[in-house]
């Protein structure tokens, strides 16, 4: 039998010496994907799940989103979730505009996603029509394990997102010239 021990050399940085390298980009990708702020923009019956999705059992405060704002300049996760009258589509944009950047956008369900069974010539087939979104969640109504679904991929999208975000406002601007309202 070999009965030498052999050692093995902790990498660097493990045992107090040396250290760590990151990037930039990846600390605030993940303070920022850890620390949500939501806005429920909640029409509809939607957002009852939404309420649901909150609540203790599904606790979305496990992903660093408890507070649920309802001033557009104290969040960065607008969650639309409901049937959107096109008379609403401004009043959406508006909202959208006066969060700070960087902002990300879910659409929770069929009806905001697409106007859902509503293809009638008041509702909004889609909020994309007005502003730009990251992430659909389908379902009529999603559960809270499907939304629960979607925000962990908006938090996807922002943990990797470069720190210089596209200005989005430009997107919107594009939208209201080729009129699309
Ligand atoms: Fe209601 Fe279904 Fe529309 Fe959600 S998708 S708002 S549940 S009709």
């Amino acid at each position: 039998f070999n009965n030498k021990v052999k050692t093995v050399e902790p990498p660097p940085g493990i045992n107090g010496e040396g250290f760590f390298l990151t990037k930039l980009s990846e600390v605030v990708g993940l303070g920022r994907k850890n620390s949500l702020w939501p806005l429920p923009f909640a029409t509809s019956c939607c957002g009852i799940e939404f309420m649901a999705t909150m609540a203790s059992h599904y606790d979305l405060a496990r992903f660093g989103s408890e507070r649920v704002g309802f001033s557009p300049r104290q969040c960065d996760l607008l969650m639309v979730m409901g049937t959107i009258a096109k008379k609403m589509g401004p009043v959406l944009r508006q909202v959208y505009l006066q969060m700070a950047e960087p902002r990300w956008v879910i659409a929770v369900g069929a009806c905001a996603s697409s106007g859902g069974i509503f293809d009638s010539y008041s509702v909004l087939q889609g909020i994309d029509q007005v502003i730009p979104v990251d992430v659909y969640v389908p379902g009529c109504p999603p559960r809270p394990e499907a939304i629960l679904d979607g925000f962990m991929k908006v938090q996807e999208l922002v943990g990797n997102e470069s720190v210089r975000r596209r200005n989005s406002e430009e997107y919107v601007n594009l939208l209201a010239e080729y009129g699309i309202q």
